[in-house]
């Protein structure tokens, strides 16, 4: 490159930086120690039983992934009972932004209204003498939106002013590939200078984000009757071809520090007759990783078996996204993440209200949430837990009661700590 073009790069680089860089806050006993802050935290404590009270109601109104509105619908009431004015998008994300005084960083904390539960799933909430909540959807991620609603309600209550803007996004389809985030990043390109994704277990935060791609793999020819079979392209042979063949797509180590894992499901034959080509075959892969260069390596890979054996028998092949989440990176392309101040004050704040961090271990570099759409377009951007608790996904899931006050009190130590106090 000629001398006078890197300096014109360097010095438009200077120009685009951006004019607010996030200072190097963490959770300091300045910040504790403020009437405001001690009282946002006791209102927490007070209001514990109205609390769950609406995390169970909350979890009780369905929404499948693309039918959050009614759930949306009641969280937008609550935020504008608390003054902010709630934009609701074209997905049906809801963007409520609480405005600081200004010269701090813009925080926003994201909790997905969605559910992997289709309606008719008996979603009534049990709550047990042990101090637990069990229903489909009340840990991941009934448990974050309400944590959400009353971390804003506390902050509203101890009149704590931010200098930067905290934003509450309530965000939708998270659970079919981020999609709501991903149009909300499309939309406010450049709202958010901090992400904070709420939905995990509490423990390690993630900062780093997991690539995930899902394929569906499809094998078409004119199909035939039995007796017409011989030598007809046949997409089953191709199938199975391709099946065994991805197999042969070499992995890295297990123990590896970045590894990788594939694996294939879903195997459908159109029509499903016994005494015929089927027309069309296809099965479903499942690639994931956190490299993103090796993401790319292995899909191709994948892909060409398919595509060979597709050509050796003669049928149509045709890869058809179901979903794809970009890779975040490795772990030692990460480590400017790691030290950022925003995952140096989320371990501070777990640590002060209790959470025991597994030494070495308190970040890790992957994740599956919201935050990752913030990975991929570089904005410091984490996800952390709700409560404790776990089984989500199945009809089995339940929370811890108690713990949700944590998730709900880092939410405003956070906001605290990193937008900056007036
Ligand atoms: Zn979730």
């Amino acid at each position: 490159m000629p001398f006078f073009v890197a300096v014109l790069l360097l010095l438009a680089a200077a120009v685009a930086a951006p004019a607010q860089t996030v200072p190097p806050s963490r959770l300091t006993e300045a910040v504790v120690a403020r009437p405001d802050v001690r009282e946002a935290l006791s209102f927490i404590d007070r209001n514990f039983d109205r609390q769950v009270a609406e995390w169970i109601s909350l979890t009780e109104i369905p929404a499948p992934s693309g039918q959050e509105a009614k759930r949306g619908a009641y969280v937008k009431a609550e935020l504008e009972k608390l003054g902010l004015t709630v934009a609701t998008d074209s997905m049906g994300n809801l963007t409520a932004r609480r405005r600081g005084t200004g010269g701090g960083p813009a925080i926003v904390f994201a909790a997905h209204l969605d559910t992997v539960f289709p309606v008719g799933n008996d979603i009534t909430v049990k709550r047990r003498p042990d101090g637990t909540l069990h229903a489909p959807g009340v840990f991941d991620n009934t448990a974050s939106v309400v944590n959400m609603l009353q971390a804003a309600r506390a902050m509203d209550a101890a009149k704590i002013r931010t200098q930067g803007d905290v934003l509450f996004v309530a965000t939708v389809q998270e659970e079919v590939g981020l999609k709501g985030m991903y149009y909300w990043f499309d939309q406010n390109p450049k709202t958010a200078d901090l992400l904070v994704a709420l939905d995990s277990a509490l423990g390690p935060i993630n900062y780093g984000a997991l690539g995930i791609y899902w394929s569906r793999m499809k094998f078409t020819a004119a199909g035939a009757h039995t007796n017409n079979s011989r030598g007809q392209p046949s997409p089953a042979r191709a199938a199975a071809q391709c099946i065994t063949d991805i197999y042969t797509v070499p992995l890295p180590p297990a123990d590896a520090p970045v590894s990788a894992v594939y694996n294939v499901g879903g195997l459908m034959t159109a029509g499903n007759v016994v005494n015929a080509i089927p027309a069309e075959v296809t099965f479903s892969v499942d690639l994931r990783t956190v490299d993103p260069e090796l993401i790319l390596s292995l899909d191709t890979q994948i892909v060409a078996r398919c595509a060979a054996a597709a050509a050796a028998h003669k049928v149509g092949f045709a890869r058809e996204w179901i979903q794809r989440s970009e890779a975040g990176g490795r772990p030692e392309q990460l480590t400017e993440r790691r030290n950022h101040p925003l995952v140096q004050t989320s371990i501070d704040v777990l640590r002060y209200l209790g959470v025991e961090l597994p030494r070495g271990r308190e970040a890790l570099a992957t994740g599956s949430t919201d935050a990752n759409v913030g990975v991929v377009r570089g904005i410091p951007s984490i996800a952390v837990g709700r409560a404790r608790g776990g089984d989500q996904h199945t009809l089995q899931e339940w929370s811890d009661i108690e713990s949700a006050k944590i998730g709900t009190k880092q939410i405003v130590l956070l906001a605290a700590a990193l937008a900056g106090l007036q």
